[in-house]
């Protein structure tokens, strides 16, 4: 049976109660190409989480731009939801990370770069208030699932998303949800999902994975349940509709019916649902902590000193923007070389030609100049 409740409400007593008193923080992102219900899905979250709005705190835009030429530079705007849940004495407070305006040219190498350079900087951020002398008050932004939305093609995954779960999946705990489940058929559905998951791991893409082995069958159970699901179907609305047997509930209307948000047998919302806010909100905030921080704090320690702000990518996208125009002036240099080579070589080949012309007119002269002589010298011998 999947627990009901917040996730902090399964903590072993004495975290419960340390927990209770602090407050849990509990951080989402959504990433995907733009268009594939990644907001939907959030405002459907929030909707069917939240039942007093009140609870909204607020909603910011960070910007970050690409380090992409000219002609295809861009911002990426990353949106932060934040939200207070509540059950009896605790509290936990989400934080929903959209981000929209992916994938979106023909072009889209290195569109991704501003999502994993934003899990990344949460780590750094986390580090660097760690190692100050004071440190209370902490701001942890630090993402502890992201929902990788794929488009409901019925293909397969795209270069695309390989490229990215790939590099989220080392970062952070990868949950690949199928987006729009309505418009797939329950067989096309299934059959999708069975591609995805080969190519995971054919591709060896990284994804999170449940503990399945529990003392608790029940538990075991529900994880192993949880895990086959995988990728999640989820179908995302706000609006509340009538179905054909009189209920009004959050979905799709259709002709032919209606799409049911929460109806397990139409897509795996509840499940992701649960997933998220309920039953491993614990185990994706300690696998964060444990595995995806602690690599990060590892890696960037083996290479800093204690203390040493890290390169920014900001410093890596300048040096490689210097590169790209020091290599573009070289080319310009080296072009406007060859035409001024070339200018020089025809006018040396006209002066060439004009030198012949002469040498050959000389040439014509002496020979006339001769020719006279020969015919003077003739008639002298003559006389
Ligand atoms: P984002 O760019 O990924 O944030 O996508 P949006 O959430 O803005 O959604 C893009 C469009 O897809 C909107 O017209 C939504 O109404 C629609 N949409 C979102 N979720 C679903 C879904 O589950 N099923 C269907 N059929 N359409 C959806």
């Amino acid at each position: 049976m999947v627990p009901t409740g917040i996730g902090v409400a399964h903590l072993p007593n004495q975290r419960h109660k340390i927990v209770a008193k602090r407050g849990a923080n509990f951080t989402l992102m959504v990433c995907g190409e733009s268009g594939c219900g990644k907001t939907t899905f959030v405002n459907t979250l929030f909707t069917t989480t939240i039942k007093d709005p009140r609870k909204v705190e607020h909603r910011h835009k960070t910007t970050s731009t690409s380090s992409r030429s000219s002609s295809n530079d861009r911002t990426v705007e990353i949106e932060i939801t934040q939200a207070e849940l509540e059950e009896s004495m605790f509290k936990v407070k989400l934080t929903v990370i959209d981000t929209p305006g992916f994938g979106d040219y023909v072009n889209n190498y290195d569109s991704w770069s501003p999502i994993v350079d934003f899990v990344d900087d949460q780590h750094e951020s986390y580090m660097r208030q760690e190692q100050q002398p004071s440190r209370n008050g902490i701001i942890d932004r630090r993402v502890h699932a992201c929902l990788y939305f794929i488009r409901p093609t019925g293909h397969s995954l795209k270069p695309l998303d390989i490229e990215v779960m790939k590099r989220l999946g080392s970062r952070v705990n990868l949950i690949p949800v199928i987006a729009k489940a309505d418009t797939l058929t329950p067989k096309d559905l299934a059959a999708f999902k069975q591609k995805i998951m080969d190519v995971i791991k054919a591709q060896d893409i990284r994804v999170y994975s449940c503990p399945i082995d529990s003392d608790d069958e029940g538990t075991t159970q529900c994880n192993r349940d949880i895990m086959a699901a995988m990728p999640f179907s989820v179908i995302g609305s706000t609006q509340i509709v009538r179905t054909p047997d009189g209920r009004d509930v959050p979905g799709r209307a259709y002709s032919w019916g209606v799409a049911e948000v929460e109806n397990e047998q139409h897509c795996d919302f509840k499940k992701l649902r649960n997933l998220i806010i309920r039953s491993h909100m614990l185990d994706l905030i300690s696998t964060t902590e444990e595995t995806h921080y602690e690599s990060y704090r590892q890696q960037q320690m083996a290479v800093r000193k204690f203390g040493e702000p890290k390169q920014a990518k900001g410093e890596n996208r300048k040096h490689r923007d210097k590169e790209d125009l020091l290599r573009k002036n070289f080319t310009e240099q080296v072009k406007q070389e060859e035409t001024r080579f070339r200018k020089w070589e025809q006018q040396l080949m006209a002066e060439r030609d004009r030198l012949n012309k002469d040498l050959e007119e000389q040439h014509a002269a002496i020979k006339a100049l001769e020719g006279e002589l020969d015919s003077v010298y003739r008639g002298a011998m003559r006389r």
